[in-house]
């Protein structure tokens, strides 16, 4: 597709606000664009008509079938296809699509995890179409946005929650903008950036390798000679067949009105990036699982595989997911901007206060959210901030805070700085006013927050509605202070007085220095900040009195729910673990065991004609490599099953692999990986790193 074509086909594939506009009667849209500003429910009359134009729309795009698209706790995305085709009550074939089936789908969905909360005689989930964010067309079906429920109207999926937590924090945030004169402000938006890492190998090799296609990730493998050594791939010209790859995900995200932005190689050999421009939280999210679908599938049709594991080669850099957060109001005020006007900046400071308190308040939170099985291989190992959550403000913002802190007036030491108040210097702020620490989980980068800690397969679901929900209960906090005020103009002192009590209490979380580095690890803790260091270790933070406080307030979770996803997020860790082992087993014995026989049997065929000492060397190392791996593989098997067959509840089976399962894992890894460095290529029968990272693309 040439590029006008790709530019002007952009969001063809989307039912968004425009498409409504042009498709349905203006009553209709009107009362559609009602209900999403007062968030009231559609009548029926109006669903039905939205349901007729976006039938008639989809039909002219050669749709054939709709489904409720919806994000289950798996972390991934769900649908079920229904034909708009049926028998009418004559039995001849109609095509319809009605209100009803728009608003609500029902969904036999006993395979979900749903930590408990729907037996399977009980089998019945509901999905509700989420008006806030556009229909689309995926490979000729029309997909619908939606939350999925139980019968009883626990919330079964990842949208509901995040639903609820940007009400929350829109309300408390309006609150505060309200106060500080901007009456006509209804909402405020939390606004989301997501920046999605990935490898690209070839798929052939890829299919070779049962590890990536189970467990998406390399269980054994040694390093190659080069990787990323000479920092030579990081921004470098991307290599052709990766290019027309990237060519085919730009023309399907522009059809579907996602803005893919930039694009470029990462550190690791076979790693990039694609960034879209920022959006409303709900439908950033959207989009990323739908980046995440295209990214996987259009690899495929290149004869690439995608993967979006957070550390598919050991050694090697892995991938993240950077989640950029702002507040945005109605009237497009990003609440995180500096400013210009004066006037505005001590709300400024208020929220970035906000911020800090909230973060500081819920690490366990933050750190568990952002994390699963795979992300414990990134996290603290020189390429990804460790565990410990904290927030680099930069130079400028953080003198300001710790000036506001000891006195009220205060002076900026930069040369180029006014000396003036910190009410009214903050306008003088250079617009890149923060340097880049990428060793920072949370970075303030201008005029938003960059949280890096997630892992790159994660759905970033849980992390905004934790962000969300934390700051909403931080500004609700401040809002109540304030407007209990007597006198309206002591508004800007109170603030600045609320804004020097929580530097004080919480400035421990700031942290500007090197996040890699050993003494940060040792600093944090004397400064009581909580490291985390294993993803099962902080999966109890969701069931701790503090969440479950805050989740109840807000009518995010309720406790039976927070309990559920506990034990769900407890089963995935475990079976995700499950695999591993199944498939190194597999891979050992089919694969391994036979390479080391062979190298040996080599070894032996000479050896019995000469007794050259490397030789006889050879043949009693190799015997000790085959040995140890097969009593470790036993080992491994054995023990696994004793944690799966005991009666522990979930959580503690977690623990127990995290603490005697991994580490067998790794034994095994380091003798095979040694063998894989020592023995003649035609004796490793997988494809290596070398044939992965260097040879393909
Ligand atoms: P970097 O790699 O330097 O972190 P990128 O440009 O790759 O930066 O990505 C930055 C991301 O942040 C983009 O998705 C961008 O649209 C998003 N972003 C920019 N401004 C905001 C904002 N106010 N709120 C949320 N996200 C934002
Ligand atoms: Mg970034």
């Amino acid at each position: 597709m040439d590029a006008i074509k790709q530019f002007e086909n952009f969001g063809s594939l989307v039912f968004n606000e425009p498409c409504m506009k042009e498709n349905l009667p203006r009553p209709i849209y009107k009362k559609w664009k009602e209900s999403i500003v007062n968030e009231n429910s559609l009548d029926r009359h109006t669903a039905d008509a939205i349901a007729h134009a976006m039938k008639t729309w989809a039909i002219s795009k050669n749709v054939t079938h709709f489904t409720h698209w919806f994000q289950p706790l798996t972390g991934s995305t769900a649908e079920k296809h229904d034909s708009f085709i049926e028998p009418d009550e004559n039995g001849q074939p109609i095509i319809r699509f009605s209100g009803k089936s728009l608003i609500k789908g029902e969904s036999d969905a006993s395979s979900f995890p749903s930590g408990g909360l729907r037996a399977t005689f009980e089998a019945r989930g509901y999905t509700y179409w989420d008006i806030s964010s556009p229909a689309f067309i995926r490979d000729n079906i029309l997909c619908i946005p939606t939350v999925f429920v139980s019968y009883n109207g626990e919330s079964l999926d990842k949208k509901a929650p995040l639903l609820k937590s940007i009400e929350a924090v829109s309300n408390a945030a309006v609150k505060i903008v309200n106060i500080f004169g901007d009456k006509e402000v209804k909402q405020v938006f939390p606004m989301v950036g997501l920046e999605q890492e990935y490898f690209i190998i070839d798929r052939t090799l890829y299919k070779n390798r049962l590890d990536l296609m189970l467990c998406n990730r390399t269980l054994i493998g040694s390093l190659p000679p080069k990787s990323q050594e000479l920092d030579d791939h990081y921004f470098g010209s991307i290599p052709t067949r990766v290019a027309n790859f990237m060519k085919e995900v730009n023309e399907s995200l522009w059809q579907l009105g996602i803005y893919a932005k930039a694009e470029h190689n990462e550190v690791a050999p076979c790693q990039f990036e694609i960034a879209p421009i920022f959006s409303s939280c709900n439908i950033a999210v959207d989009q990323n699982q739908l980046i995440m679908d295209i990214l996987k599938k259009t690899a495929e049709k290149h004869d690439l595989a995608c993967l979006l594991h957070e550390k598919p080669f050991n050694g090697v850099n892995g991938s993240g997911k950077h989640n950029n957060w702002s507040l945005v109001t109605d009237d497009n005020q990003n609440l995180y901007e500096p400013g210009e006007k004066p006037g505005e900046n001590v709300r400024f400071l208020l929220f970035m206060c906000a911020f800090i308190k909230a973060v500081d308040k819920y690490p366990e939170l933050l750190r568990m959210g952002a994390s699963n099985a795979g992300n414990d291989l990134r996290l603290g190992t020189s390429e990804a901030p460790p565990a410990i959550i904290s927030i680099y403000l930069g130079d400028f913002i953080e003198e300001i805070l710790s000036n506001l802190e000891s006195s009220n007036s205060t002076s900026i030491s930069r040369a180029n700085q006014v000396s003036v108040s910190p009410i009214t210097n903050l306008s003088y702020l250079p617009k890149d006013n923060t340097d880049r620490n990428r060793t920072s989980p949370m970075a303030f980068t201008g005029n938003k927050f960059e949280f890096r800690m997630l892992g790159s397969s994660l759905s970033s679901s849980s992390t905004n509605t934790f962000i969300n929900t934390i700051v909403a209960e931080v500004l609700d906090e401040i809002a109540k202070e304030l407007s209990d005020l007597k006198y309206k103009h002591d508004i800007r002192k109170e603030s600045l007085d609320i804004c020097k009590r929580i530097i004080k209490q919480h400035k421990r979380i700031l942290f500007s220095k090197d996040g890699y580095s050993n003494d940060w690890l040792i600093e944090a803790k004397n400064r009581g900040l909580v490291n985390i260091e294993t993803y099962v270790e902080s999966i109890n933070s969701l069931i701790d009195d503090k969440a479950i406080n805050l989740f109840t307030k807000y009518n995010i979770y309720s406790k039976i729910e927070l309990y559920a996803r506990h034990e769900i997020l407890a089963q995935q860790y475990n079976k995700t673990i499950g695999i591993e082992v199944k498939t190194l087993i597999y891979m050992i014995k089919k694969n391994i065991v036979p390479n080391i026989m062979q190298e040996l049997n080599d070894y032996l065929t000479i050896a019995s004609k000469t007794n050259i000492d490397f030789i006889t060397n050879k043949v009693s190392q190799l015997s000790c490599i085959l040995t140890d791996t097969t009593n470790l593989l036993d080992k491994l098997e054995l023990e696994y099953k004793k944690i799966i067959d005991s009666t522990l509840p979930s959580i503690d089976k977690g623990l127990k692999i995290k603490n005697e399962i991994n580490p067998i894992i790794n034994q095994i890894r380091s003798i095979v990986d040694n063998f894989e460095d020592n023995c003649n290529c035609k004796n490793y029968t997988l494809p290596t790193y070398v044939d992965m990272l260097n040879r393909t693309i």
